[in-house]
């Protein structure tokens, strides 16, 4: 069979095959002729061209790249309708994916020594979400993402764009500890990063900043070096979720480096703060004053 290159239709597929799975369904029949037709109806390619990489600074701020962006539902959300679906509520709907999420078996992250799934905190409102690769130690014991010393200067970074931790919303590309701090594998992504999507779908954040390489390359399906993915913003749709309300046109996602490369190269910090600045000046945002701060 042929392998399907699209990131969102992988997704989207082992999706639909673990809920079958779930029913108790394990058999599948390929009807001959439907598959190329599927993956083109259902996944649109990209469906506008990627900016110039060498527009940058301020510039970034107004253009960007298209990436991902679904023209039509996917018939796998109209078969598989979310709790969430037609919560206005944000708090209640969040919720509700929590409850969906339940005490997750997925995968294999599960049965690795997590001690708890680490979902999310902050704002269910916030502009300006971040997004990491998984939780630490620290996280796995406390339960909230980014907590211990690279939480520390996720904090101070907030800080620093004059807003408070409360007002953004926090969250990880996978909700359990990888064992040993490893880089969360392929199909540990791609299993628990529908659960984030669902999360951007109801905070629907103005701003998503990545934090780190994983995270970028998850979220935005493309695998390339941080010096590519820094220094712009990308226009960010999650699967399925334009339809459901057509008053939101998606978020700005744009790529910094993580808090903890950071704490083990601080001459990286700079770099950090361009890409903060950005955000800030996108998002109206000015740094406090040394009294506020
Ligand atoms: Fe479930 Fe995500 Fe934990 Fe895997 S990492 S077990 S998918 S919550």
């Amino acid at each position: 069979m042929a392998s399907i290159q699209n990131p969102e239709l992988r997704r989207a597929i082992a999706e639909r095959l673990r809920y079958y799975n779930e029913l108790g369904i394990y058999d599948f029949y390929r009807r001959e002729g439907a598959a190329q037709t599927a993956s083109v109806k259902l996944v649109p390619e990209v469906s506008e061209p990627a900016p110039d990489l060498s527009a940058r600074d301020e510039m970034a701020a107004k253009k960007s790249a298209v990436v991902s962006k679904p023209r039509d539902e996917s018939i796998f959300e109209v078969l598989n309708p979310k709790p969430e679906q037609g919560v206005t509520d944000p708090v209640a709907a969040l919720k509700l994916i929590r409850e969906d999420l339940g005490d997750c078996t997925r995968c294999k992250l599960h049965k690795q020594g997590r001690k708890q799934i680490v979902f999310g905190v902050g704002n269910p409102r916030a502009e300006l979400m971040f997004v990491g690769e998984g939780p630490g130690a620290d996280e796995d014991a406390q339960g909230e993402p980014f907590v211990g010393r690279a939480g520390q200067l996720l904090n101070n970074m907030i800080k620093a764009m004059g807003i408070r931790r409360e007002d953004v919303y926090i969250a990880n590309v996978v909700k359990c500890r990888p064992p040993g701090n490893r880089t969360p594998e392929r199909d540990e992504c791609d299993t628990c990063s529908p659960f984030l999507m669902r999360q951007i779908a109801v905070i629907k954040p103005k701003v998503i900043v990545a934090l780190g390489a994983v995270a970028a390359k998850n979220l935005l399906a493309i695998n390339a070096p941080m010096s590519e993915l820094r220094g712009r913003f990308y226009d960010f749709m999650p699967s399925g979720a334009r339809s459901k309300d057509p008053s939101w046109q998606g978020s700005k996602l744009a790529v910094t480096y993580h808090p903890a490369f950071l704490l083990r190269d601080p001459r990286q910090k700079g770099e950090a703060w361009k890409d903060l600045q950005m955000v800030m000046k996108y998002l109206g945002l000015t740094p406090p004053t040394k009294q506020e701060g």
